[in-house]
């Protein structure tokens, strides 16, 4: 992904040159993330928020798009082996775009990519509690105690954290929606892997307000900021 020194991006996108970031700094007029800026060497990435005088700099015009990702493509914007959900969207703006919360290989559905860091970021942390909804093909069927077990949170020991309450509905004996409001990796796998019950097959429905409906395997769609209101 793209990362810039902070005196590269000061140039790149405000009315100040290079040479002039250090006296900024000095001034404390640029902060990143918050935090005042102390180098003209800090690394600013897609996920960084620049503020300069108050001012939040923002590359270009902010996009989203949402994708209904097929299997078999990755979620990264290069691949030398596989295709990318990059692959498949055409918009003018595509190479400024980053993905805001991937998805595994072979689990299809509901991705979104966008170039405005602040908000990926925003709805990726598990503070926001922004519900992302699967639906869940399994090998052996869902037993009773599921539910409350996905509700109370199973303990990951590789990261030390307990997942947060889930939100299971049982569809059929092998077929459940199941709502997270945060994205380990692998997390439904391995929220199932609790049972020894593989997942067979794994589909994003919706993250936030934003839903699937109507968008064909592989097709792609602007969001407008009205359409994100409730997911902002
Ligand atoms: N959980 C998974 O295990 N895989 C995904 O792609 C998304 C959630």
């Amino acid at each position: 992904s793209k990362t810039h020194r902070l005196d590269r991006f000061i140039s790149q996108n405000s009315a100040f040159s290079m040479s002039d970031t250090r006296l900024l700094i000095a001034q404390k007029r640029i902060f990143l993330d918050g935090c005042v800026a102390q180098s003209i060497q800090q690394q600013v990435t897609e996920f960084t928020q620049v503020v300069l005088d108050g001012q939040c700099l923002k590359d270009k015009e902010p996009v989203y798009i949402m994708l209904n990702k097929p299997r078999g493509v990755v979620s990264a914007t290069k691949d030398a082996k596989h295709p990318t959900v990059l692959d498949l969207i055409q918009h003018p703006q595509k190479s400024e775009l980053h993905i805001a919360g991937r998805l595994d290989f072979n689990t299809t559905g509901l991705i979104l990519l966008s170039n405005d860091g602040a908000w990926s970021r925003k709805i990726s942390l598990p503070e926001t509690k922004l519900a992302k909804t699967y639906e869940v093909t399994l090998a052996k069927p869902v037993g009773d105690e599921y539910a409350e077990v996905f509700r109370k949170g199973i303990y990951f020991a590789y990261e030390n954290i307990t997942t947060r309450p889930a939100c299971l509905e049982v569809l059929s004996d092998f077929a459940v929606r199941l709502t997270l409001v945060e994205g380990k990796y692998h997390q439904v796998k391995r929220m199932f892997g609790y049972f020894q019950n593989q997942v067979l097959a794994l589909h994003r429905i919706s993250v936030g307000s934003i839903t699937l409906a109507g968008l064909g395997v592989g097709e792609s769609r602007v969001l407008t900021a009205e359409k994100l209101g409730g997911t902002l």
